[in-house]
């Protein structure tokens, strides 16, 4: 209708658009990574974007947050030490700090401003950011792993951005391998990996032989709904380093000493049921 405002995320490539109708727009900063805006929605509260494309949304921003987190905690025997690769919205940040047996959780993005903003326009995303146990560092993760010393962190979660721009090399076979030789034994990697109806038969199944080629041992898609991003479905991929990923502390996630809105023990079985569609893209060409 004319006269209203809405923030359109065009998917080109697969011709398709989500929206979210405006109240207004409150920042645009183009820093030396990334153009980020933040806008106030009608429904959604507000949004966060990267280069025109939805990051967060004060709404439904849990979805995506409390899968990244959970599913890779409970996969580990023990999870200590943890490291955050992007997530500077800290919300990932915030579900990892809720397990009482993390001792130190490390997030590494590549722009402070996102952090800045989230700090300004999701203050409920980072209220654990002063826990002792969080140390927040901005520098690109790519060279973080590549530095960090071997056999010294128990889950490793890449919650980045698409893959172009300063985010492209989080999806490489050598930027996992730098990942599986600093985990531990027993060690989870988790990276998002996109739509499972638009990115299956590319960024999952190359997510899988990437994984495999950097010497981990097991792979697990894991997918779960979020509304506002590309086909509205989405996915994370997590890998073990000698552990296996597709079963968990099944018992220790019914009886999580803190509250969630998405996760259970349930929703995590769940999310690692496949549809045969799915399963035959990622496993084509084996
Ligand atoms: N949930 C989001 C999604 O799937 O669209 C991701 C949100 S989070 C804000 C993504 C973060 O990855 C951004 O803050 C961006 O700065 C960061 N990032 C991109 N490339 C990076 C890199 N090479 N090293 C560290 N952080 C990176």
């Amino acid at each position: 209708m004319s006269g209203e405002k809405w923030f359109i995320e065009h998917f080109e490539s697969e011709g398709t658009a989500f929206g979210l109708r405006l109240n207004r727009k409150l920042e645009a900063k183009r820093t030396k990574y990334q153009h980020i805006e933040i806008w106030e929605t009608e429904t959604f509260g507000y949004l966060m974007t990267i280069d025109g494309c939805t990051m967060v949304t004060s709404r439904d921003n849990f979805l995506y947050h409390e899968m990244m987190a959970h599913p890779a905690l409970f996969t580990h025997e023990r999870p200590a030490n943890v490291v955050i690769i992007g997530g500077g919205d800290c919300g990932t940040l915030r579900e990892v700090l809720r397990h009482p047996e993390v001792e130190k959780a490390w997030q590494i993005d590549i722009d402070e401003m996102v952090t800045k903003l989230a700090h300004k326009y999701f203050p409920e995303l980072c209220e654990a950011n002063d826990d002792p146990r969080a140390e927040l560092l901005f520098s690109d993760g790519v060279e973080w792993m590549h530095e960090r010393e071997a056999g010294s962190i128990d889950v490793i979660i890449v919650d980045s951005t698409d893959p172009t721009g300063p985010a492209e090399g989080l999806f490489t076979a050598e930027f996992f391998a730098d990942c599986r030789r600093v985990l531990r034994d027993g060690g989870v990697l988790v990276q998002q990996s996109e739509s499972p109806l638009l990115h299956g038969e590319t960024i999952i199944r190359s997510m899988h032989r990437n994984m495999k080629e950097a010497g981990f041992d097991t792979t697990q898609t894991l997918h779960f709904p979020v509304p506002v991003y590309p086909s509205g479905w989405w996915s994370c991929t997590m890998a073990g380093k000698s552990a296996e990923v597709n079963r968990f502390r099944e018992d220790d996630a019914g009886k999580r000493p803190f509250h969630t809105r998405y996760y259970t023990a349930d929703m995590h079985q769940a999310a690692m049921q496949l549809p045969p569609f799915l399963e035959e893209a990622i496993t084509a060409g084996e």
